[in-house]
């Protein structure tokens, strides 16, 4: 009884989930290192080609921040050593011959009213890619991705990593 109930509630998760993400995954991988998931953000060279905005999502730990560290290298915006998280700072600039990187962490953001504060309609440009971790708390953030990399803890180093684009 309790199960039936619940059913229609399960899948309406998933509707709203699938709606989020318009079309097939587009990459897939499995990494097994850190350094295998920076290896793996430095190939997305051509598919982030600016202007993009790009939601990463994950939970804590999951490995946004380490990709991002393959992604600005590849642009040689940042050493990967350079690349730390934007967890206090909420915005991080690597600026680089091809693209200017904005590495932003809305963990702490709460309210709509912090996130304007920050002015990212402002980041975007023709040269410039916002990386943004946590942004499905906002809803406006979520309608404007055009890029989803989605990344999940399976074992202590084991990621998977899906990309919709
Ligand atoms: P997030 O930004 O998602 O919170 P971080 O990238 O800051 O995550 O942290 C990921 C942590 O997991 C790092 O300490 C990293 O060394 C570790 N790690 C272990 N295995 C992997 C892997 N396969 N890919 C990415 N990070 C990994
Ligand atoms: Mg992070």
């Amino acid at each position: 009884m309790i199960a039936s109930q619940r059913l229609p509630l399960i899948s309406l998760y998933w509707d709203v989930e699938q709606q989020a993400r318009t079309s097939d995954v587009l990459k897939e991988i499995v990494t097994h290192s850190a350094d295998e998931t920076i290896a793996f953000g430095r190939t997305l060279i051509d598919l982030l080609s600016p202007p993009k905005l790009v939601l990463l999502r994950g939970d804590l730990g999951a490995g946004k921040t380490t990709l991002v560290k393959g992604i600005a290298a590849a642009f040689d915006a940042a050493a990967e050593e350079d690349v730390t998280s934007p967890t206090f700072t909420l915005i991080h600039e690597y600026r680089g011959p091809r693209a200017n990187l904005y590495h932003i962490d809305l963990y702490r953001v709460d309210t709509q009213r912090e996130l304007e504060t920050l002015g990212l309609d402002d980041l975007r440009a023709d040269n410039s890619i916002l990386l943004i971790e946590w942004g499905e708390k906002f809803p406006r953030i979520t309608r404007q991705r055009e890029v989803e990399i989605l990344l999940e803890r399976e074992e202590e180093e084991r990621r998977r990593i899906r990309i919709w684009a």
